[in-house]
């Protein structure tokens, strides 16, 4: 048996106490523990985290460790996918190893387990989804990874890709992706037909990239909300950015609607267009959580595999203020990211998979607001990055 003691933290912020992990989970949490035998960590009162979740990333298309891209890419949606695929080849991007130097440097960052989705098209055929699902499987004990297969440059409108998707499933891709139904594929009901189609022929969940504005996103809503509900597959579906739940007036319905399907929202809460509200979605019972999206590549220069920084972005774009708020922030990047995408959940409490972060921070607000540099990282109840700085 594997034990390990950690010596006078606070949990979330409360009372100091030791943690005693047997076996990779947490096996008393008090004060004054007997090591039984197991290596001691002094914890010298920081703060302890549940380690966190990404919910929404892309992997295979980082370019984080890279020179750096000089982005000249033109306003829209189809502009930044274009050049995407233009890029890459003229980039030589090996989505094996920016996956891996990514995955690396979230574990460093405290993160244990990430939802990715995976380029798959008629270029790269479905070479970045299995070098995901290649990078799950060495990872496999350290990080849980998620492989989504996602039709990047559309489903219908470019012919083989749905092969494409159903090989990249044999392959091992945990998840059917989706996007924009009609503003991709110009086909809502075809679109939506074809990847909830792919979802009960090979018996997996669906996470569907959202980027339609208004009530063209809100009708895409909709017609998920019923699909999911027809199929039973409540719990199995992702929304992902769902911008029109911050622009139309009729969003408090559906968010009771998503709420009574089962289908949960993934947010990155970027400051550049109107976006689901955590609290209203909460309210109605609606599962939300958090992700960076891109990090580092030819979308975006942004975004850092922080889950920290990402919840402090959510709570900067939520206008959260009070530290009852900020813990909010937290729980989009733990706890309710694990739930909603059926990872484990890795809670500071006895039983719990021992994956915890310490920090020096007063509180789970101050941790969300400095960011401070993560002091231990513990995975599956082994330590796995420290840092001293
Ligand atoms: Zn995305």
């Amino acid at each position: 048996m594997t034990r390990l003691l950690l010596r006078d933290v606070r949990p979330l912020g409360g009372a100091p106490a030791d943690i005693l992990v047997e076996n990779g989970r947490i096996a008393a949490i008090g004060t004054g523990l007997d090591s039984r035998g197991a290596s001691e960590e002094a914890g010298h009162g920081l703060l302890a985290l549940p380690a966190f979740v990404e919910g929404h990333t892309h992997l295979d298309k980082s370019l984080w460790g890279m020179p750096w891209y000089v982005n000249e890419v033109g306003p829209r949606l189809i502009d930044r996918i274009d050049n995407e695929r233009a890029q890459r080849r003229r980039l030589g991007l090996d989505p094996a190893r920016q996956a891996e130097r990514l995955a690396r440097e979230f574990l460093a960052q405290g993160t244990t387990r990430i939802r990715s989705h995976a380029d798959v098209d008629t270029e790269i055929g479905t070479t970045h989804n299995d070098a995901l699902v290649a990078l799950r499987e060495a990872m496999r004990g350290t990080m849980d990874i998620q492989v989504v297969a996602f039709p990047q440059s559309g489903l219908l409108i470019r012919p083989g890709t749905m092969e494409l998707m159903e090989t990249a499933l044999r392959n091992g891709a945990d998840i059917v992706g989706g996007l924009d139904p009609s503003g991709m594929d110009r086909d809502p009901k075809g679109h939506l037909d074809a990847v909830f189609g792919l979802c009960t022929k090979h018996g997996k969940p669906l996470d569907v990239h959202l980027h339609e504005p208004g009530e063209l996103g809100a009708f895409a809503l909709d017609l998920m909300i019923e699909r999911t509900k027809a199929l039973g597959m409540q719990g199995q579906v992702v929304v992902s950015h769902a911008f029109c739940l911050g622009e139309v007036a009729r969003a408090p319905a559906l968010y009771e609607a998503l709420a009574k399907a089962g289908i949960a929202i993934a947010t990155t809460a970027p400051p550049s267009r109107p976006v689901p509200s955590v609290k209203a979605a909460r309210a109605a019972q609606a599962k939300i959580f958090g992700g960076n999206d891109g990090i580092r590549d030819t979308w975006t220069p942004y975004n850092m595999p922080d889950m920290l920084q990402r919840a402090m972005l959510i709570g900067l774009k939520n206008d959260f203020r009070r530290d009852d708020e900020i813990d909010m922030a937290l729980g989009m990047v733990t706890d309710w990211a694990a739930e909603a995408c059926g990872f484990e959940t890795c809670r500071l409490a006895v039983g719990e998979r021992a994956d915890i972060v310490l920090v020096q921070a007063q509180s789970v607000a101050e941790a969300v607001v400095a960011q401070p540099s993560r002091t231990l990282v513990i995975s599956h109840g082994a330590v796995v990055a420290r840092n001293q700085g």
